[in-house]
């Protein structure tokens, strides 16, 4: 089973880049290189980002389940790094949200029109490239006057709400395209394999992610 696509990029051909120039140069570390058009692309946070990610489960129990397995994937990423080149963190309110994650029964509570998700695995991480595609599109909110700041959207299959193990290495998983890892590895030992197999984070994870933000990124969500 696939477990699944990064990235709706609109308007850029997802053609896989083999041979992107931006493979990285730390030992262990896959390539993270989004598969746009040869060139290599590579999306990341600013250094010293804080990425706020509001859990929407539908009823209070789905909504405790997501929760948990977003500060356990959040948790498991957020201990790579020491300079506080990025954090993951739950928000408690949508308007503070950058990235918005929900079970496939929940509606979402954005505008999606411009940019819509397609889940055809277990899970998705869903974003789009603005114009210039420097940055991403903004996914505003429903019925709100100020827009909001959501970039990405993470759907994860609603029937995985019952499988807390695997709920955690699929949130995990997507976390990983959230920060920016736009490949799978190769290496299902390796929590950003396509299955989501793996129990945590690798030290190819770890390296993949480290070299990821010490790399001069070309989108900026
Ligand atoms: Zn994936």
């Amino acid at each position: 089973m696939r477990a699944v696509g990064v990235a709706a990029l609109a308007a850029a051909a997802l053609v896989a880049a083999c041979d992107a120039p931006t493979v990285p140069a730390l030992p262990g570390a896959y390539d993270f290189a989004l598969p746009t058009d040869g060139s290599g692309t590579v999306l990341r946070w600013p250094s010293g980002s804080t990425i706020r990610v509001y859990a929407d489960g539908g009823d209070a129990a789905a909504t405790a389940a997501l929760v948990r397995a977003l500060e356990q994937g959040a948790a498991a990423w957020n201990a790579v790094v020491k300079y506080g080149e990025y954090r993951i963190a739950p928000a408690s309110r949508l308007e503070d949200a950058d990235v918005v994650l929900v079970w496939t029964a929940v509606p979402l509570p954005v505008e999606t029109s411009q940019c819509e998700p397609e889940l055809t695995g277990i899970a998705v991480t869903t974003f789009c490239l603005a114009t210039p595609p420097t940055r991403l599109q903004t996914f505003p909110l429903k019925g709100s006057a100020s827009g909001g700041r959501v970039k990405m959207l993470v759907q994860v299959l609603a029937s995985l709400a019952g499988d807390t193990a695997r709920a955690r290495r699929t949130v995990t998983h997507e976390l990983g395209h959230v920060l920016g890892i736009g490949r799978h590895s190769p290496n299902d030992a390796d929590i950003m394999g396509a299955r989501a197999a793996a129990a945590g984070l690798s030290e190819a994870d770890r390296a993949t992610v480290l070299a990821l933000y010490h790399t001069r990124p070309d989108i900026v969500p």
